[in-house]
């Protein structure tokens, strides 16, 4: 009797097992046929200087210019090929189209820094730094100290001497590594310790309520503290308004992303947006003040 409804249970699941997985693979067809159709695109946002009043870089995004749902940011469909290969071809499609995009900027007089997510599987390869050597070869005209990897703490979990190595392969063609959202995980300090990064990203969560939550804004200077004695860069995101930035600012973090500065935005509206872009009036009296 136990056992017939224990089968009765398991075949109950296993439908419904069976529908998931059915699921899961359509929608992983679906995007392996949108990268192969070019649904994809790339939109930067901004990285600036707020004290010396500069754009110094831009983060690639990824988007998915859905025929009918409209733009798809990469929370809606990374997740359901992050444990597969699929997420290297797009990772390497995200490369390329990055770097084609450097040398137009380049060759227009342009020379931001321009960052790229990396997704931990793809790091992971064995093959990582011999086909990013092969990509860069591609793209003459770019530098590859112009290039940056984010890449997630996380990213380093399973195996962080191989991590380490590929980083350090990596930093000697010149590419430098960034450690996003940092802070959020795990062992963030056991990270710094091990990894050789050469940016910490503090994480937008801490930024966001830095103004009204005391925590989060000794969370936020812990981060910058950390990255001064280590002799890291240190950058915030989601600065979403100048206030932020102040702040920031007056804390020693000097450089920022966010919606307070820029959304990011199609490759196209880049150039001009950079044109017309100026520091807040607020941020140049927080620069003379501190410079005095
Ligand atoms: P991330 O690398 O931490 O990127 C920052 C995210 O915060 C972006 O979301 C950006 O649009 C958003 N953001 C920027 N400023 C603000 C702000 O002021 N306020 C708020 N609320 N949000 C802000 P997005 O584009 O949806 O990307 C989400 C995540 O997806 C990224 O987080 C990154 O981890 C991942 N991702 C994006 N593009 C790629 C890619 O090409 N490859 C891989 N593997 N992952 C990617
Ligand atoms: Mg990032
Ligand atoms: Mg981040
Ligand atoms: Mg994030």
């Amino acid at each position: 009797q136990a056992k017939l409804t224990g089968r009765n249970k398991y075949h109950f699941f296993d439908a419904g097992l069976d529908e998931e997985v059915r699921t899961h693979h359509n929608q992983r067809t679906e995007i392996r046929q949108a990268l192969l159709a070019g649904e994809f695109r790339l939109y930067y946002q901004p990285k600036v200087n707020m004290r010396a009043g500069d754009v110094v870089g831009m983060e690639a995004l990824l988007r998915w210019q859905h025929p009918r749902r409209g733009v798809l940011g990469p929370l809606q469909f990374l997740p359901m090929v992050e444990q597969t290969d699929l997420i290297i071809d797009i990772g390497e499609w995200v490369l390329r189209q990055a770097l084609w995009q450097m040398q137009r900027w380049t060759a227009a007089g342009r020379h931001w820094i321009v960052s790229v997510n990396i997704a931990a599987r793809h790091f992971q390869q064995a093959d990582f730094v011999s086909r990013l050597k092969a990509i860069l070869a591609e793209f003459p005209g770019v530098r590859a100290s112009m290039l940056e990897l984010e890449i997630l703490e996380s990213s380093a979990l399973d195996d962080i001497e191989h991590v380490r190595r590929v980083m350090r392969a990596c930093q000697q063609l010149g590419i430098t590594f960034a450690l996003d959202d940092f802070g959020t995980g795990y062992s963030s300090m056991s990270y710094l310790k091990r990894l050789p990064a050469n940016i910490l990203k503090i994480d937008q969560s801490f930024v966001r309520n830095m103004l009204n939550d005391r925590d989060d804004l000794h969370l936020v200077g812990a981060v910058i503290g950390l990255a001064k004695s280590f002799k890291l860069t240190v950058i915030a995101e989601g600065v979403e308004t100048v206030a932020h930035g102040s702040r920031l600012m007056q804390m020693g973090c000097d450089l920022a992303q966010g919606y307070g500065i820029a959304r990011p935005m199609p490759a196209d509206a880049v150039l001009k947006w950079a044109a017309a872009f100026a520091p807040a009036p607020e941020w140049r009296a927080a620069a003379t003040l501190s410079a005095a």
